[in-house]
């Protein structure tokens, strides 16, 4: 048992659920309505709610290696991110959908070196930052650069989801690329118009 966690979670009993303890209890007597989907990286570093100083029930949030987003279709196989997808738009009807990348990626640096044969899964997965990948070399630059290349990319995956294609286009759903430098505790918003990504906090 990691004694770590466990002492966590009596301090989060003792200390925080009380403070919290009429907000939980009518999360439960209505149901969840979060606003967000928040579909970001599994990196220990990325944490949603801290990062947003978002409340129990604001955010849906689905993660993953890399923050991707497979394509739609019939004929995927098992998929907890499309799940995801499907529940948070179509269940929980969320106004927002945040693509949240971040800066040092573990997913985006292994596109830059290839994985052994050990993980078939992780190297069929990250194929699907591939397009992303702005050059061969291994820079800190060409990182960066398809970190925030990648968020894109799934954005616009998303996009050939029926459902969500159809919330955007009814202007019930808006999407949105974020970028959130690690070192800096700074998020940096995808401006559309530029293609750029600005400053948000
Ligand atoms: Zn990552």
């Amino acid at each position: 048992m990691p004694q770590q966690l466990v002492e966590g979670l009596r301090r989060f009993r003792r200390e925080s659920f009380p403070r919290f303890r009429e907000h939980y209890q009518r999360l439960v007597a209505e149901g969840q309505r979060p606003s967000t989907l928040f579909l970001g990286c599994a990196d220990s570093r990325v944490v949603p709610d801290l990062l947003t100083s978002a409340l129990p029930g604001d955010l849906f949030v689905v993660r993953n290696v890399g923050n991707l987003v497979p394509p739609f279709g019939p004929d995927t196989g098992f998929d907890g991110t499309l799940a995801g997808i499907e529940f948070a738009t179509i269940v929980l009807a969320v106004k927002d959908i945040v693509v949240c990348g971040h800066s040092h990626c573990g997913a985006i640096r292994a596109l830059f070196t290839p994985l052994g044969a050990d993980a078939p899964h992780l190297a069929r997965w990250l194929e699907l930052a591939l397009p992303a990948a702005v050059d061969s070399e291994m820079t800190e630059a060409n990182l960066r650069r398809t970190e925030m290349r990648s968020i894109v990319l799934q954005l616009e995956r998303l996009m050939t989801f029926p459902i969500v294609r159809e919330r955007v286009e009814r202007g019930e759903t808006c999407l949105h690329g974020w970028y959130y430098v690690i070192e800096e505790g700074q998020v940096l918003g995808l401006d559309t118009a530029s293609g750029e990504f600005q400053p948000l906090s």
